[in-house]
């Protein structure tokens, strides 16, 4: 027999109270704490607390119609279909801070709380982020992956994944393994000049697929995800490749 309406609505109505009851009741017990400045949240606030929010410098590049420093930065270098950044990275700023966090303080979380919410910009704009289907985080030298104890860009990837209908693949690119052929070389010039080939390709990891994202937290120069590319599109002409950057120094 089916339940009158209202009834209906009622028991909605209580178990919405009941879990939000619950919510504050565990925030009461386990206090969470802001992941940039640890101070406690209050409720509601998620993950990153109001003033330190404030704080973060939007690019909005995403909802961008004419070219970005982003997009300009890659011009006459790579052959890229989009690129996006989600903050602009300033000296003395709590982006810089929120960087430094992620990258020498062990804030994995955070990583993936920026990456989530950078996500959620992308999804925001389907005709040109819609059709990435593997994000591929630029990777750190298993040394100072090692030292680290993870890769920052593997953590933002992940949070942009939980947005997006996008995979993380941490196996097409690697750095830095098989490093016996420069080692060998004798001339440091040589060396240098080898420098774009300590990116490793693992093909077999994108059958099929059309369109990647590299995802890196900081763009500067340029320069390494320039290598990324160039190694990536010398074996996979075809292939589109989107740049989505935490931030963005520029
Ligand atoms: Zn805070």
């Amino acid at each position: 027999m089916r339940e009158p309406f209202q009834t209906q609505t009622k028991a909605i109505k209580w178990s919405k109270k009941i879990l939000r009851w619950k919510e504050d009741l565990l925030h009461l017990v386990y206090p969470s704490s802001c992941l940039c400045c640890e101070k406690e949240l209050t409720i509601g606030m998620r993950n990153i607390c109001d003033i330190c929010d404030a704080n973060i410098r939007y690019t909005y590049f995403e909802n961008f119609s004419e070219h970005s420093t982003l997009d300009k930065l890659f011009w006459g270098r790579c052959n890229l279909t989009s690129t996006c950044a989600f903050l602009h990275f300033e000296q003395d700023s709590s982006t810089q801070q929120i960087l430094h966090a992620i990258k020498y303080r062990g804030k994995k979380d955070l990583a993936a709380e920026l990456g989530a919410r950078f996500g959620e910009r992308l999804a925001q704009n389907q005709s040109k982020f819609g059709s990435i289907e593997v994000l591929i985080p630029v990777p750190l030298h298993p040394k100072k992956k090692f030292i680290r104890g993870y890769n920052q860009s593997e953590y933002i990837a992940i949070g942009i994944a939980k947005s997006t209908q996008a995979t993380v693949n941490t196996t097409f690119l690697t750095k830095g393994v098989h490093t016996e052929s420069q080692t060998k070389k004798a001339n440091r010039f040589l060396r240098w000049d080898n420098v774009s080939d300590v990116f490793h390709l693992d093909i077999s990891e994108l059958n099929g697929v059309k369109h990647i994202a590299l995802v890196d937290d900081v763009v500067t120069t340029g320069s390494t995800l320039e290598s990324c590319i160039q190694k990536i599109q010398k074996v996979l002409p075809d292939i589109q490749i989107t740049v989505l950057s935490l931030a963005i120094a520029k």
